[in-house]
């Protein structure tokens, strides 16, 4: 390197310090988590820190819809075919469902970001966590899937201006495009019907409160066709599972769901995130 490249590129790593130091000065941002002053240019408003505090799903898990299991490890090693009750008793329509982490803490708050406050940053992370819980898919053998987003009603995503699962899913394609194993297909499924709230419904409720409200417009693109189904959060599975029953019913061979974030049933008796569900998980482990 010449005395002057190096002088250049002395000067361009000065300039660009400036240029942050200046940014942060005249756009003087804190992460919206923490509170902590950002000193990096990010077009996402979140800290490095309350990044790496999002954590993946950890333990035993149900091995068909990813919901946790109180049970000791052993157990969880046998054959690590465990399933939860509701999926020992009713088949789900859906071979496997992964997700990436409990719907909880930063996680929540990072899809709320995207959702509620259009930071469409934040897409990027959540499709990075999406390929994360899709490779936890892999060993079960899922090929060459159509990937197909859960679709938002007409009036909702000119509300809201964007589907965030089908975001979520386009980055994750983005991220995975080398391998040319994965397509994006948007319009297959459609929902022609808005849905009121799940909150405080059975079961069963949800299920008729849903029945009928997506169809597929592309049969076409998925006969035969191994289906990856992607959303940002799996709650109780009625949607994922509503979705699956009627790609099924178009012709679809397989149907394998990855969302983001998962709710833990076990979380949700507690409030928030439970420091007596913390100790029983590190009894478990020490046992
Ligand atoms: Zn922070
Ligand atoms: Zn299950």
């Amino acid at each position: 390197m010449t005395r002057d490249s190096s002088l250049v590129s002395m000067l361009v790593s000065s300039v660009s310090g400036v240029a942050e130091s200046l940014f942060a000065t005249l756009f003087p941002s804190d992460c919206r988590f923490c509170g902590t002053p950002l000193v990096n240019i990010s077009r996402l408003p979140v800290c490095q820190a309350c990044l790496s505090d999002i954590r993946p799903l950890e333990g035993n898990v149900c091995s068909v819809c990813g919901e946790r299991l109180l049970i000791p490890c052993a157990l969880g090693a046998e054959g690590g075919d465990v399933r939860c009750g509701l999926c020992r008793r009713l088949e789900p329509p859906f071979l496997k469902a992964a997700a990436y982490g409990s719907y909880d803490g930063g996680l929540r708050e990072l899809i709320h970001l995207l959702k509620y406050e259009q930071v469409l940053p934040a897409a990027a992370i959540l499709g990075r966590m999406l390929r994360e819980a899709v490779s936890g898919l892999e060993s079960c053998g899922i090929q060459r899937p159509v990937v197909v987003p859960v679709p938002l009603h007409a009036r909702k995503l000119r509300q809201r201006g964007f589907n965030q699962s089908e975001l979520i899913a386009q980055q994750f394609v983005k991220l995975i495009s080398g391998s040319g194993q994965m397509t994006l297909h948007s319009r297959v499924l459609q929902r022609r019907r808005e849905t009121e709230s799940q909150i405080g419904l059975t079961r069963h409720q949800r299920r008729e409160n849903i029945r009928g409200a997506f169809t597929v417009a592309r049969s076409e693109e998925i006969t035969g066709r191994e289906i990856l189904l992607v959303d940002d959060v799996f709650t109780t599975g009625t949607t994922v599972s509503e979705c699956a029953r009627v790609l099924l019913r178009a012709g679809a061979a397989k149907v394998f769901v990855a969302t983001v974030a998962r709710t833990l049933k076990n979380e949700v008796k507690e409030v928030g995130f439970s420091q007596t569900m913390v100790d029983q998980d590190q009894t478990l482990a020490a046992g």
